[in-house]
């Protein structure tokens, strides 16, 4: 399995050489070329950058960033990107061995600097303040050294899904723009205004989210998953996370026999009326449980992903709305 992989980025590497290097190429008119890990960063990267902007996305709409293997093409487009966005804390484990294939000259950008990361499983974002700071550290140490040789990678228990909070986007919106001028410093200008006019959006998202949840009686507000992606959305709107088949990562093992029987007693004793599937994940074993805890399965949430462009869920914004009304819908039947 490893010599196959080795042998891909060793080809991927042979075709990117003879390849026309374009990067240095700084006409005012010429977008600047930037990698997004996966499609909600790429869209929120879009809504920044406009058309001075020209993103490829790796891990495209309806796909699980967790479980993502790049193809060669891929590894060959990162070489002429002048930025890589992506989300850091764990949450695309592969990146780091693509880029070490692909060496760009590309800065990388994790936008999640300045985000409090919560701890996963936890309920509330005190959490994480004593046992995993030294771990916060030492991944965004990792993430900045060109290359490391150790392979030991926490997949600890820190929750990479922050943008289940519009307001933790306010922050990656400020990262990105940061990253942006820093490259392209001739349209400062339109980055700047188009950051203020999506973060107007963002926080009128927020507020909207707000009102809606206070229509879901209180002792409602539960949520069961298929694995642990609204941790940030639960923390933010009071909703408690009862439980999740899967962990943080899709990429986890299976859960137990054991672990699933507590889990549908779990959902029986404490009377939600629904949980949710995720348009990331196989819905399967959602539904199983569902009809074994004799509560409805709710339509599909946009978690990891966006949607196909002509969905709900084909933009962050977007996917929030569908996802905030299928939520208040189901736990107010
Ligand atoms: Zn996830």
């Amino acid at each position: 399995m490893k010599r196959i992989g080795l042998a891909l980025f060793l080809a991927a590497m042979a075709v990117s050489f003879t390849l026309p290097q374009t990067r240095n190429v700084s006409a005012q008119d010429e977008p600047v070329r930037v990698v997004a890990t996966f499609s909600i960063l790429a869209d929120i990267v879009d809504q920044v950058g406009g058309d001075h902007v020209d993103i490829t996305t790796l891990v495209t709409p309806n796909m699980d960033a967790h479980s993502f293997e790049p193809s060669p093409d891929q590894i060959v487009g990162l070489t002429d990107a002048s930025l890589i966005f992506e989300i850091g804390i764990d949450f695309e484990p592969w990146l780091e061995r693509m880029v070490d294939a692909a060496r760009p000259d590309a800065d990388r950008v994790v936008v999640s600097e300045g985000v409090a990361v919560r701890s996963a499983g936890e309920d509330h974002d005190d959490a994480h303040d004593e046992d995993d700071h030294d771990e916060n550290e030492h991944e965004e140490e990792q993430h900045e050294e060109e290359e490391h040789d150790d392979d030991d990678h926490h997949h600890g228990p820190n929750d990479p899904h922050i943008w289940t909070n519009p307001l933790n986007v306010v922050i990656m919106v400020e990262n990105i723009t940061a990253a942006l001028v820093a490259v392209d410093p001739a349209h400062q200008a339109d980055y700047e205004a188009n950051a203020a006019a999506y973060t107007g959006e963002l926080e009128a998202l927020d507020q909207w989210i707000v009102e809606q949840v206070e229509t879901i009686p209180p002792d409602a507000r539960k949520l069961v998953t298929s694995h642990d992606t609204f941790g940030y959305f639960a923390d933010r709107y009071g909703f408690e996370i009862i439980g999740t088949p899967l962990g943080t990562s899709t990429a986890a093992s299976d859960p137990s026999a054991a672990d699933i029987a507590e889990l549908i007693e779990a959902i029986k004793s404490t009377g939600v009326p629904a949980i949710f599937t995720e348009n990331v994940i196989n819905p399967d074993l959602m539904e199983q449980l569902a009809e074994n805890a004799g509560v409805e399965l709710a339509p599909s949430l946009y978690t990891d992903a966006l949607g196909e462009p002509g969905t709900p869920g084909d933009s962050y914004l977007g996917l929030m709305r569908f996802n905030t009304e299928t939520i208040v819908a189901a736990l107010t039947s």
